[in-house]
């Protein structure tokens, strides 16, 4: 399968079908795409989250059904054999108001992913007959079939090896010149066949996996803009596309929060060296970027990156002077109750650590109350939540002479609750306090990363 391609469309390059109809011109010219992994049409996976919360009135849940039914019925309107399309739909949107009823009495994580998953079998079938419309033969496949994971439901763990064996025995055998293999990113299934999902995001994910259990060439991942760019050109009108990036820079930019990439996509990648390429659906004209093992510059500033609403948890006891295990006891508690510390900084006396949502299909995780109260127990405990984090992503950064006075320069004018920098060469870290994040990242990329 060397001279393959794996392509993934994200929700806005399959939200309706003029999105569709230029998807399947990108997947159409090139012949080494015979596998294409879609996400859910654009919206459609909030809009289950929303039913799967169990929050909804029914006045409510009757409007997210017939936004559902509006945003494949739009794409449904333009394909042939439309009554068995709209058969397909209202069997979906039976199930969706089957489980809808389930959460309404007691949600869980589980239901959360059957719930989900509907989005992305449902866009995976109309883009197989939007194909078939066009006059190429594609084949629709069930990625539960080969995408194994552990049994945490709303952010689950592949289990690549199972993932190898299973692509090679269903998956391969269907691979041919004459058709085009199209199936789900982000959804998955255990070992006893229950539906799981990788997290928000996950479908570039699902990509990276089954290019690797197929050994492809090239990932590419097909979204609305032209490549990764400098930061979220959404925010920063002057961020300007990135031609390559290596798998590190990639993931730093991902893990925090450049949304673009899911930031796990690298992992399966890396191994086998398999270049990844970020670009546009819409208007592949443009080129994009492509991610790879190493690229010709290494610049000090490569990128900036934003995480909202992180929490910031300062920890402080005068026993701990001179003390040891203070930070043993503080971590131990934070794995107990499965929070994952983000930065940390400490002092003599305090230890400062931030914490993400997370990207869980389910939502952010809640700080636990209980978890709180232990550390009480040993420590004075503050809290202060909805903090920006941005970060600076580059190479060489705690080596070279400059870098962090440049840095510091650029932020000077907001305020700034907490640094990270030293621990990797890769990023440094400024949270914020609450205010104008957009005017910061807006500064900074003046400062850092314009001419
Ligand atoms: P898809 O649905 O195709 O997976 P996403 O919405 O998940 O697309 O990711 C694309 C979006 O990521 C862009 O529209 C952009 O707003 C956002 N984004 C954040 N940071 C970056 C960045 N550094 N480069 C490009 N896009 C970014
Ligand atoms: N549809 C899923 C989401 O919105 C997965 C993805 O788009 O990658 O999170
Ligand atoms: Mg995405």
């Amino acid at each position: 399968m060397e001279n393959l391609d794996i392509a993934k469309f994200g929700g806005t390059s399959v939200g309706n079908f003029e999105a569709m109809s230029s998807s399947y011109k990108v997947v159409i010219g090139n012949k080494k795409s015979r596998v294409v992994v879609v996400s859910a049409c654009a919206g459609v996976t909030n809009l289950l989250v929303e039913l799967a919360s169990g929050k909804c009135n029914n006045e409510r849940v009757e409007e997210i059904i017939a936004k559902l039914r509006s945003i494949h019925e739009d794409i449904i309107s333009h394909l042939d054999n439309q009554d068995e399309l709209r058969e397909f739909v209202e069997g979906h949107i039976k199930e969706i108001r089957e489980q809808t009823a389930q959460a309404a009495k007691q949600t869980s994580d589980q239901l959360t992913d059957s719930l989900v998953s509907h989005g992305e079998l449902m866009s995976s079938y109309l883009f197989v007959a939007l194909f078939k419309h066009f006059g190429t033969d594609a084949t629709w496949f069930d990625v539960r079939e080969v995408m194994r994971t552990d049994s945490k439901f709303s952010r689950a763990k592949p289990l690549t090896d199972d993932i190898r064996v299973l692509t090679r025995d269903k998956l391969m055998p269907l691979i041919s010149d004459s058709t085009v293999i199209i199936t789900q990113g982000f959804i998955g299934s255990n070992i006893i066949g229950e539906t799981t999902t990788l997290g928000r995001g996950g479908s570039d994910y699902s990509a990276a996996l089954l290019g690797d259990a197929l050994g492809v060439a090239t990932i590419s991942i097909w979204t609305d803009v032209p490549g990764v760019f400098t930061t979220d050109p959404r925010i920063v009108k002057n961020a300007r596309p990135i031609p390559e990036l290596t798998y590190i820079e990639a993931a730093e930019m991902a893990n925090f929060g450049a949304k673009v990439l899911h930031p796990s996509t690298m992992l399966p990648a890396v191994e086998k060296k398999i270049p990844i390429f970020v670009g546009s659906s819409r208007e592949p004209e443009k080129g994009g970027t492509w991610v790879r093992y190493e690229t010709e510059s290494q610049p000090n500033f490569r990128a900036l990156a934003l995480r909202k609403n992180q929490t910031l948890i300062i920890l402080s006891s005068p026993v701990m002077v001179g003390a040891t295990g203070f930070l043993a006891n503080v971590f131990a508690v934070f794995a107990k109750y499965n929070h994952s510390i983000d930065l940390v900084s400490t002092s003599e006396i305090s230890i400062a650590v931030t914490i993400d949502g997370g990207t869980s299909t389910s939502g952010s995780a809640q700080i636990s109350e209980n978890m709180l109260n232990e550390l009480r127990q040993f420590c004075h405990v503050k809290v202060e939540t909805g903090l920006p984090l941005i970060a600076i992503i580059g190479n060489k950064m705690s080596e070279n002479a400059g870098v962090i006075t440049k840095a510091f320069d650029s932020i000077k004018s907001f305020s700034v609750r907490m640094i990270c920098y030293g621990a990797s060469k890769h990023n440094l870290c400024f949270l914020l306090k609450d205010g104008d994040t957009s005017d910061a990242l807006v500064a900074l990329h003046e400062q850092l990363l314009e001419d």
